[in-house]
């Protein structure tokens, strides 16, 4: 595959089942929750699941792991939230960490009623209590939003003020979730919406900056803000947007991560085949 291309599958069980199910699908790019993403507490990895973890890793050839953090932390906020989700955002770096991972997703946050230009500079000053207590070389990647409630990065400006801001900025990515970015208002349907969205996103944040793709097509319309995934090419970014990014190659050495539905119409292997079928 000229691509690097998977999916966000379940590690339920054991962070390595991942592994094994992205062998069995022949993707080259698997992204993971290392913990419940709907609890603030988590025991420990046990030392026998990292060591099984990285030899399942080593015997998989060429396949990039990526950890995507829980959806309760909030950087955005403040209070007693706001500590807990500091606690909980260090044990996630901690976690990909101990298992080899590079990258670890992050959502913004919410900047509840105190105003988006509050929430990016909470975001800022946050990662870097956390990075100057922390001597990883996990990036984090700042995922774009969809814009709901008082989500923080749904302007790529968003993202370029909390880099501009951090004093750690190298430890800071971005990735780009292409069912977000639509719903947030960047129409990459059109080849002229695309050629504007990825210009848009250079000039102001920096390809240097992007590390990850969310391939998502979106149940909702551009402007919505609203965060629906759907499957490859049947939703309304459709398939002229998302081939225009999957074959732009400017992004050959960017991973693609689907985290399309598992339903009745299709599972991860038809995504994968669709997506495969769009490839030039
Ligand atoms: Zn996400
Ligand atoms: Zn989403």
């Amino acid at each position: 595959m000229k691509k690097r291309l998977g999916f966000h599958l379940s590690a339920a069980g054991g962070v390595y089942n991942a592994i094994d199910e992205a062998a069995e699908l022949g993707i080259n790019a698997l992204q993971i929750f290392t913990k419940n993403s709907n609890r603030w507490t988590a025991p420990p990895l046990k030392e026998n699941d990292i060591k099984l973890f990285h030899e399942k890793w080593r015997s998989s050839g060429d396949l990039s792991i990526i950890s995507h953090t829980g959806y309760l932390i909030n950087l955005a906020g403040e209070g007693e939230n706001l500590e807990k989700s500091k606690t909980l955002m260090r044990e996630e770096i901690l976690r990909a960490h101990l298992l080899g991972i590079k990258y670890l997703v992050l959502h913004p946050g919410n900047h509840k009623e105190r105003g988006v230009d509050a929430g990016i500079k909470s975001v800022a000053e946050n990662l870097d209590e956390i990075f100057a207590e922390d001597e990883t070389e996990v990036m984090v990647l700042l995922e774009t939003t969809a814009g709901q409630g008082s989500s923080v990065g749904h302007r790529f400006e968003h993202i370029r003020d909390i880099i501009a801001l951090s004093k750690c900025s190298s430890r800071i990515g971005v990735c780009l979730d292409t069912c977000h970015i639509f719903a947030a208002g960047y129409d990459i349907s059109t080849p002229e919406g695309y050629v504007y969205t990825m210009d848009e996103f250079d000039r102001l944040i920096g390809f240097d900056r992007l590390k990850l793709f969310h391939f998502n097509d979106s149940k909702k319309s551009t402007g919505s803000k609203v965060d629906r995934h759907e499957h490859i090419g049947l939703g309304v970014i459709g398939s002229t947007g998302l081939s225009l990014l999957l074959n732009d190659e400017r992004f050959n050495h960017i991973d693609y991560i689907m985290e399309t539905p598992v339903d009745d119409v299709r599972d991860d292997r038809d995504n994968l085949a669709v997506v495969l079928g769009m490839l030039k």
